[in-house]
C-alpha cells in the first residue's frame, strides 16, 4: 500500500440561472464562504476535504477546479439564462474523471466524492441521458445530494440524478444560511467517518425548512413564476421581472425585479410566450425605479414612467415610440 493521503473531494454543483436572482443567489454566495470558513476551523476535514465548484446556467462551468481548503478562494456567483442540468451533470462526470484518484488493486486512491447539487427550476436541457449515467454508474461514482430549492422543483427529476433527494422550502437567507452550516457539518462528519466507512455515511439531521419529498407527492408542472427580460430606459442597463402565480385564479402578479449583469438572447427558447392580460402590476426598475414598463415592435420591454413627459426612446434599437393604446399582446419570456 502506499502512503497516499487520500483526499475527499466535495464538488458544489449550483444552479445560477435567471430564477435565481436577487436575495438567493446573494446568500448562496455567503453560504459558500460560510461553509469554506467552518470548515477550515476542523482540522479532520482541512486536511482531507477538497472542493470545487460547477456552476451552471444556459452553459455548465467548473469555476473552480478540485482545490485543498487552505487555498480555497469562494468564486463570485452572477445569475445567466438557462438552467443546463444535462450538461453540469456531464461535466462533473469528466471532471471526477480528471480529478478523482481512483482506488486500484494495488493503491487506495480518494474517497468517494460527496456531491451536493442545488437547483431550484426545471431544466431547460436534454438532462435525462446524463443524470440516469451518473445515478446508474456502477460502482457509483459519487454520493450525490440533490437539493431542490423552491416550488418550481419536481422532485421526480431530482429522482432521476439520485436517490437521495431532499427539498428545501424555505429560500429566506436565513433558511439558505441554516442548510450551509448542515454542509459543512455533513462534509465534517463526512471527512472522519470515511476512513472506517463500508456503507453509505449516515449524516447530520437535517436543519428545519429541508424535508424528504414524499413519493406520493403530486407535482403541478403549472410553473409558479415567470420571468422577463427588460431593460432601463434611463441607464440602458439589463434587469429581470419576476411574476409569481395566484394559486386562486392562475393569474401573475408582480413580485420583485433585479439587476442582471448581461442580457443572453434566449436562442433556442422553448417556452411560449405569455400575454400581457394573465400579469398583474409591474415591478419597479430596480435600475431607475420607474414604475411601469412598455414595449418596443423590436420585442424589448423597458422600464417607462406611468404618464411619460418626453418622448420614450427604445434601449435597444432607439426607435422612438409614441404610448401605444393599450390592449394586450403577447411577451416573450426567459428561461428562468
Ligand atoms: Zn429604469
Ligand atoms: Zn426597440
Amino acid at each position: 500500500m502506499s502512503s497516499y493521503l487520500r483526499r475527499l473531494p466535495v464538488y458544489l454543483v449550483l444552479d445560477v440561472s435567471e430564477s435565481m436572482a436577487g436575495p438567493a443567489i446573494d446568500a448562496v454566495n455567503r453560504g459558500v464562504r460560510t461553509l469554506v470558513d467552518s470548515l477550515k476551523g476542523n482540522p479532520q476535514a482541512l486536511e482531507t476535504a477538497y472542493l470545487s465548484v460547477i456552476t451552471f446556467a444556459r452553459k455548465a462551468e467548473q469555476v473552480v477546479p478540485l482545490t485543498e481548503l487552505m487555498r480555497f478562494a469562494p468564486p463570485p456567483l452572477s445569475v445567466r439564462s438557462g438552467s443546463a442540468l444535462g450538461a453540469a451533470m456531464r461535466l462533473l462526470r469528466d471532471c471526477i474523471r480528471r480529478e478523482v484518484t481512483q482506488t486500484t488493486a494495488t493503491t487506495k486512491g480518494d474517497y468517494k466524492p460527496l456531491v451536493f447539487l442545488l437547483t431550484d427550476g426545471q431544466p431547460t436541457d436534454d438532462w435525462e441521458a446524463a443524470a440516469r449515467e451518473l445515478k446508474m454508474a456502477n460502482p457509483r461514482v459519487a454520493n450525490v445530494y440533490a437539493i431542490g430549492c423552491g416550488p418550481d422543483v419536481d422532485p421526480d427529476s431530482l429522482r432521476e440524478v439520485s436517490d437521495i433527494v431532499l427539498m428545501m422550502n424555505d429560500l429566506s437567507p436565513e433558511g439558505f444560511k441554516k442548510f450551509f452550516v448542515w454542509l459543512s457539518a455533513s462534509v465534517q462528519t463526512a471527512s472522519v467517518k470515511m476512513e472506517r466507512a463500508t456503507g453509505p455515511i449516515e449524516m447530520p439531521p437535517l436543519p428545519a425548512g429541508v424535508r424528504v419529498p414524499d413519493e406520493r407527492e403530486e407535482f403541478d408542472p403549472t410553473p409558479r413564476q415567470v420571468f422577463l427580460h427588460a431593460r432601463c430606459q434611463t441607464t440602458k442597463k439589463p434587469f429581470l421581472m419576476r411574476f409569481g402565480r395566484r394559486p386562486w385564479d392562475g393569474r401573475y402578479e408582480a413580485i420583485a425585479s433585479h439587476p442582471l449583469d448581461v442580457l443572453e438572447s434566449d436562442a433556442g427558447d422553448f417556452l411560449p410566450p405569455i400575454n400581457t392580460s394573465m400579469l398583474d402590476g409591474c415591478p419597479p426598475c430596480p435600475h431607475c425605479e420607474n414604475p411601469a414598463a412598455g414595449a418596443c415592435p423590436c420585442g424589448t420591454l423597458f422600464c417607462n414612467a406611468v404618464n411619460p413627459k418626453g418622448p420614450v426612446v427604445c434601449p435597444t434599437c432607439r426607435a422612438q415610440l409614441t404610448a401605444g393604446g393599450g390592449g394586450s399582446f403577447d411577451i416573450r419570456r426567459s428561461m428562468g
